[in-house]
């Protein structure tokens, strides 16, 4: 049997995956069993920030992986607490609790806002009231907090307690404000399965004083939009608002799972022993991989996306067969004339991996893909735009 036989024989057949076997790969370059070389725009879903099997990152992860791979969360290691410190420094966040995905950085997002509400205005001041259009993980609290309806048929029922505000509407967030016991709202700056969709600056500075006035928690999920991936360490950064708590984690470990909740100073003792745990979470060797990637994410990589970035969209906005680009830093959304799938399925056979999100295309490129390839892949993606 094939590789694609087995895994359609044996595992669960919830992904509706291309015909394609990647055997290995190199930065933004990925080669499949049978030969074929494919330049990659997607990085995982925005998970290998430098690319796949980067040299430095590879060396991070086994310097680490010799000394030890796991301890409990019953004793100290020290990857954890410098990745804790670096993340510390780069948003003036006050401490974090580490996690293994996205889902379970916004699980915890959820349990640190309701008991600080709880402990500050009352436990029932538990409603989060999070964006239609949103995602925020396929838990079953987190799926409940996606603002997108056909996510959560087939799993009722789903956990109380979370409510939907338009985007860009503060009329709406105001109403929802009103008829709920609220304890945070939690956004996306960049919907990203959403289509990747910004939110406006206004809107956003408008949260934020909202929410500070109202003595309600803002909450930013930095999962996809995190760690580089707008041109800014977060995203919420492009905006000059300070919120809460920020989860994040895709990018972070550059392709290993890790998921990081930051609390500000208000919040840093939310919850206390006992109240919250993992058993692989702040995992030595993710943590190290984490170090590494966070510390290559500075002002001069960062710039190097933003010039990316442009290049990107000045490439694709007015060509042929494009109707939009969206996005931020090398977060992109490109509106087709054809169907998205039918431009994804084209560059694949021309040897360039992208994405889709709702009914664009989506590139999240690594951040250090190299210029060369970038423009190669966005001549084929043109012309499978025509
Ligand atoms: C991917 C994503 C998640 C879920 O992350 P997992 O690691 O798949 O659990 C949550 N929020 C956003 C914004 C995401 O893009």
């Amino acid at each position: 049997m094939s590789i694609i036989e087995k895994d359609t024989r044996y595992i669960m057949n919830t992904y509706k995956r291309f015909p394609v076997e990647i055997a290995s790969g190199r930065g933004s370059l990925a080669f499949s069993y049978d030969g074929k070389r494919y330049i990659d725009m997607g990085s995982g879903i925005g998970v290998t920030s430098f690319g796949i099997a980067d040299e430095i990152w590879q060396n991070a992860v086994t310097e680490q992986i010799k000394k030890v791979q796991h301890m409990s969360n019953l004793y100290y290691t020290e990857p954890c607490v410098r990745l804790a410190e670096m993340l510390c420094e780069r948003t003036g966040m006050s401490k974090m609790f580490f996690s293994n995905s996205g889902a379970e950085a916004n699980e915890c997002l959820i349990k640190g806002a309701r008991k600080h509400a709880a402990d500050t205005k009352g436990p029932e001041y538990s409603t989060i009231i999070t964006l239609k259009n949103s995602f925020h993980g396929r838990t079953i609290t987190t799926l409940s907090a996606t603002g997108q309806e056909h996510y959560h048929e087939l799993f009722t029922p789903l956990t109380p307690g979370f409510v939907h505000a338009e985007p860009e509407d503060m009329d709406d967030m105001k109403r929802l404000v009103r008829e709920n016991k609220v304890a945070a709202v939690l956004i996306e700056c960049i919907q990203g399965e959403g289509g990747v969709v910004p939110l406006s600056r206004e809107y956003v500075k408008e949260l934020r004083r909202f929410t500070e006035e109202n003595d309600i928690l803002l909450a930013v999920d930095e999962v996809q939009t995190g760690n580089g991936r707008t041109g800014e360490f977060y995203a919420y950064m492009n905006y000059g608002i300070s919120p809460d708590i920020v989860s994040t984690a895709k990018g972070l470990a550059g392709g290993l799972p890790l998921g990081a909740t930051l609390f500000s100073e208000k919040l840093q003792n939310v919850m206390g022993y006992g109240e919250h745990g993992s058993t692989f979470g702040g995992n030595p060797v993710s943590c190290a991989a984490a170090c590494s990637i966070v510390s290559r994410i500075d002002d001069a990589l960062l710039e190097e996306v933003r010039e990316k970035s442009r290049f990107i969209f000045d490439t694709m906005n007015g060509a042929e067969g494009v109707e939009g680009v969206s996005g931020l830093g090398l977060m992109v959304g490109i509106k087709t004339v054809k169907p998205a799938g039918d431009v994804l399925a084209e560059c694949m056979e021309n040897g360039v991996l992208c994405l889709t999100a709702k009914d664009k295309v989506r590139l999240l490129p690594a951040l250090n893909i190299p210029m060369d390839l970038l423009k190669e892949a966005l001549d084929v993606l043109k012309k499978a735009c025509r």
